[in-house]
């Protein structure tokens, strides 16, 4: 059956930037979009902190970014600095782009070690543009220098949600999308595909469609309370299992720092969100060790100022749908699982979700072909970033409470334990399949949080030691330089995308 009306269930984060994507293919095809959301449930009203491939995702969409983050209160992001994860006191920058650049053919990094070794002490920090920028409050992109040797800075933005789920609706409908407003309470199959045929709105009001997209949150309306798709649970892994959510102002006046912090507490950790006037906060947690009045308060503690909302305490359960694409439903965004806020890879993967749906799109119908490849990729996608998440919570020695005692002690996945002994016989990662996490973010975190290298890749030796310091060098003066020359953080927001006082 031709693929002609496409009904999106659920209007946060998810629905329009599904909405906003499909919307450009209105454009040279005959296609309705309907989206159907309900003022009355609303939406999760979090999710804050992005990362760089959320900048090239405007860019397809077309939208002019300046535009766009004075409409969102956005600010820009470098990477996050962990606090308190290895043990107490620690502190780290897992920086997006990448330490230096190879020379000779061979990853940076083990360039580096090879030098520090023979007594050279430079962190490996002081070869990453971001994580230097980062400590010093600036930002710049490479373009503003206008100079091709200078190292490319790799950012992403902190926005707010709602506002940006906003924007998102003007431009879908200005280009065709039609938003119904109204609380589904029923959903029609075909008897003998068991493909969704129409949703029933409260009003009595049907909207059928031969595609559905689920992006309804947690619920998973149709991929799970229709279709009863079924969810792999995660807690074992990702113990945490609720959050609070309080927004605050910026008390001392300070310009927004480029990047998102998460400290760890004793049964989670807590974000902090930069918006140009204000800090989205929240406190990530397990219950069962603590509970939510505690949460509250440590997280109110340790804002940098007086709260600007009630707190938005939520549940979750980490884990993902045993099938993404179920029929002629593909669930996108929370409906799709979750994995935990810790490096903001949520709305990435409503990103990839919306790239894969985009790619795979026939306007021939639905087939099974489709669904299996977009559930193979998906799920390889999820278990890379599971990974990568649990390394945040086992990589500790902290003994100082039983959620982290806990987690230190915990089985983890093979592939993980794997990943971890490579790095420490010689320093390597490899990024299988597409994975979403470059070597020097997995690098990052487990040096950060005290897994070192106890050797390297053997031809760093091979190399002419002479010119490999030359360049060692010349990457750490391109850095030092640019950072120098860049304004701060608050003095580019204020001149290239300044937002309204809230
Ligand atoms: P929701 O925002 O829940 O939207 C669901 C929509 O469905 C709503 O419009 C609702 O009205 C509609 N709906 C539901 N039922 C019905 C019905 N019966 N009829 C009609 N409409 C219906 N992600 C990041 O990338 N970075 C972060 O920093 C980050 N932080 C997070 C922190 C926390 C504590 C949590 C829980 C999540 C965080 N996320 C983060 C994830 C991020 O919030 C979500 O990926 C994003 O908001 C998308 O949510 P959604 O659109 O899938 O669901």
């Amino acid at each position: 059956m031709a693929l002609k009306n496409i009904v999106v269930v659920g209007g946060g984060t998810a629905g329009w930037m599904t909405a906003a994507a499909l919307s450009r293919l209105r454009e040279g095809h005959d296609l309705n979009v309907t989206l159907i959301e309900s003022e009355m449930i609303g939406t999760v009203g979090v999710g804050e902190a992005t990362i760089p491939p959320f900048v090239e995702f405007q860019r397809l969409l077309g939208v002019e970014e300046a535009e766009m983050m004075a409409a969102v209160q956005g600010t820009f992001k470098l990477g996050i600095q962990f606090e308190n994860w290895g043990k107490l006191g620690d502190s780290y920058i897992h920086p997006f782009g990448n330490y230096g650049y190879p020379i000779g053919g061979i990853t940076f990094l083990h360039i580096w070690h090879h030098f520090r070794q023979q007594g050279d002490n430079r962190p490996i920090q002081a070869f990453n543009i971001e994580t230097m920028a980062a400590y010093f409050g600036k930002f710049a992109k490479t373009q503003d220098m206008r100079r091709d040797d200078l190292p490319p800075v790799n950012y992403a933005y902190h926005i707010n949600a709602t506002a940006y789920a906003g924007f998102l609706r003007k431009f879908a409908e200005k280009r065709g999308v039609v938003r119904q407003e109204g609380k589904v309470v029923d959903v029609q199959q075909d008897p003998e595909s068991g493909f969704v045929t129409s949703v029933k709105l409260e009003s009595g009001q049907t909207i059928a469609g031969d595609l559905f997209v689920d992006c309804s949150g947690f619920r998973g309306l149709l991929i799970e309370q229709t279709l009863e798709t079924g969810y792999e649970d995660w807690t074992h892994w990702l113990p945490c299992n609720r959050a609070v959510a309080l927004p605050c102002n910026r008390d001392d006046g300070s310009p927004p720092p480029p990047f998102t912090r998460a400290t760890a507490h004793s049964a989670g950790w807590q974000w902090q969100v930069p918006l140009q006037h204000r800090n989205g906060n929240g406190h990530v947690y397990c219950d069962a060790f603590m509970d939510a009045d505690e949460a509250t308060d440590i997280l109110v503690k340790n804002m940098a100022g007086k709260p600007t909302a009630e707190p938005n305490h939520l549940r979750f359960v980490t884990g993902r749908r045993k099938k993404f694409w179920n029929k002629n439903v593909i669930a996108i965004g929370l409906a799709a699982g979750f994995m935990e806020p810790l490096e903001s890879t949520s709305i990435h993967l409503i990103n990839t979700g919306i790239n894969k749906l985009m790619a795979l799109l026939s306007m021939d119908g639905v087939t099974e072909a489709q669904a299996n490849t977009f559930n193979r990729l998906t799920v390889k996608e999820y278990e890379k970033i599971r990974d990568f998440l649990i390394l945040h919570y086992n990589a500790t020695t902290r003994d100082d409470s039983e959620f982290w005692n806990y987690c230190r002690t915990m089985s983890v996945p093979d592939s993980l334990t794997e990943k971890v002994e490579l790095f420490k016989m010689n320093g390597q990662v490899f990024r299988e399949e597409d994975e979403l996490f470059t070597e020097t973010s997995w690098a990052a975190v487990m040096m950060g949080q005290g897994i070192h290298m106890r050797g390297h890749n053997a031809m760093a030796e091979a190399l002419d030691q002479e010119k490999a310091r030359h360049e060692l060098d010349e990457i750490e003066k391109s850095v030092r330089f640019f950072v120098q020359h860049m304004p701060g953080h608050g003095q580019y927001l204020a001149r290239y995308c300044p937002a309204p006082a809230m």
